[in-house]
């Protein structure tokens, strides 16, 4: 559920017309809406109630501080995967105990700058990494709470480039081998062991895997205390999938996720962190374009958009279904045609949709990407010298320009050419 509805046949972002904010900023712009952001937020809550816990909003999937400052003002906390979403959390007022530091390939730079500013832990991915950061945190006088990250080698059954459970994935270590690690790690002097952590993929639309990798993390908690170390805190990782297609079966919901949790590991006497990213931002943000031109091709008509796949590349990169609906709603039993909606940019791989049934469109029109909110505008490029859209956050009936266009000075200016050219 979102609030991004038609109203007097008008798509609004909570209270605010989508026309309204098209006239004020130009196309195209994501758009997020406050309403959704919490009430996807207190899903997880809801369903954690009862457990000694934290949510830690995955930064990754949108990292504007002002989404990141209204989430903690609702008590999140926040996992980010390097220096710079470590910076900004900060800067969004997030304080360093809230702040879990996942990665496959943090630097012993992003390890001082989060021992120095405060973190709550890291989720260490390897034994060369363990041993950098005991390095790291010993020179600067410290501890270093970790975890670490098993890889459950469990079939997330998502697409393949979302996947991180498997054997195959780059990511944590190998379950079979965690007690060697861990009783390696607690023998290491900047290094304090405080649980364990799992993160099997992004967009699951199964419960079942979380399933198998929560027992098999339960087994190993039970094993690691046997070994003698204080496992107080399991980070369950994130990757709750979303209803991209509003026609397509829904997703599991928080709630019987959260059951799974429960279920796996609730008698454990731990506290339980989760990382939730796109379920909270994905539905709480539109994209907006107009469209350009409406071109009829030979055998299939195009609909060309201002907005690209340097603003939106989740289906150019990962074959991506987003829905795509007109701004000014349709009139009913209106019939619908098939196009091929694409951006400017000088690729075949720039195109949203192919053959999309679509009701009658005009240039000059704007269209809404639904769900657009989580890796959308953190995954933006100035490819083509095409700006960074901005983005805008509604709240009831106010909206505010959260990070703003860029003028074609400010980037062509970032360039410099050195006098022997
Ligand atoms: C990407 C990622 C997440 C968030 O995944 P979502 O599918 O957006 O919920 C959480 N934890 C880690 C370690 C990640 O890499």
């Amino acid at each position: 559920m979102d609030h991004f509805l038609y109203r007097d046949g008008i798509l609004h972002a909570e209270d605010v017309p989508l026309p309204q904010i098209a006239a004020e900023v130009g196309t195209p712009f994501y758009v997020y809406s406050c309403a959704t952001l919490t009430r996807h937020y207190q899903l997880f809550e809801e369903a954690l109630s009862g457990l000694d816990h934290l949510v830690c909003f995955a930064v990754k999937s949108n990292s504007n501080q002002a989404v990141l400052a209204h989430l903690a003002g609702l008590g999140a906390g926040m996992d980010v995967v390097s220096g710079g979403e470590y910076l900004r959390a900060k800067a969004a007022g997030v304080p360093g105990e809230r702040i879990v530091f996942s990665g496959v390939g943090k630097t012993a730079d992003e390890m001082r700058l989060a021992l120095e500013g405060g973190i709550r832990q890291f989720n260490v991915e390897s034994e060369p990494e363990l041993e950098t950061l005991s390095a790291v945190a010993t020179s600067l006088g410290r501890v270093a709470p970790i975890t670490i990250r098993v890889n459950p080698d469990v079939d997330a059954r998502t697409h393949e480039k979302i996947a991180t459970g498997k054997s195959e994935n780059k990511f944590g270590i190998p379950i079979a081998h965690a007690r060697e690690v861990y009783a390696r790690a607690a023998a290491l002097p900047g290094i304090e062991v405080i649980g364990i952590d799992v993160h099997i993929g992004s967009q699951l639309t199964e419960l079942e895997p979380f399933e198998i990798a929560y027992t098999k993390v339960a087994e190993l908690t039970r094993a690691l205390r046997a070994d003698g170390h204080d496992i107080r805190r399991l980070d369950l990782g994130g990757g709750l999938g979303i209803p991209y297609e509003r026609s397509n079966t829904a997703p599991p919901l928080p709630l019987d996720y959260g059951d799974v949790i429960r279920r796996t590991v609730g008698d454990l006497d731990v506290e339980v962190e989760i990382e939730p990213g796109r379920l909270i931002s994905g539905n709480a943000g539109l994209l907006v374009a107009g469209v350009i031109y409406v071109k009829k091709g030979d055998g299939r008509d195009f609909l060309i958009l201002d907005a690209a796949m340097n603003d939106l590349v989740r289906p150019a990169m990962y074959g991506a279904w987003h829905d795509i609906v007109p701004v000014i709603e349709p009139l009913p039993g209106v019939e619908q045609a098939p196009y091929d909606i694409v951006g400017p940019v000088c690729e075949t791989g720039d195109t949203f949709a192919k053959q999309r049934p679509m009701p009658p469109v005009a240039a000059g029109d704007l269209v809404a990407f639904r769900s657009a909110g989580a890796y959308g505008a953190v995954m933006a490029s100035e490819y083509n010298t095409r700006p960074l859209i901005p983005e805008i956050l509604v709240k009831e009936d106010q909206f505010a320009v959260i990070r703003a266009r860029p003028s074609f000075d400010e980037i062509i200016n970032r360039d410099s050419v050195p006098p022997w050219v």
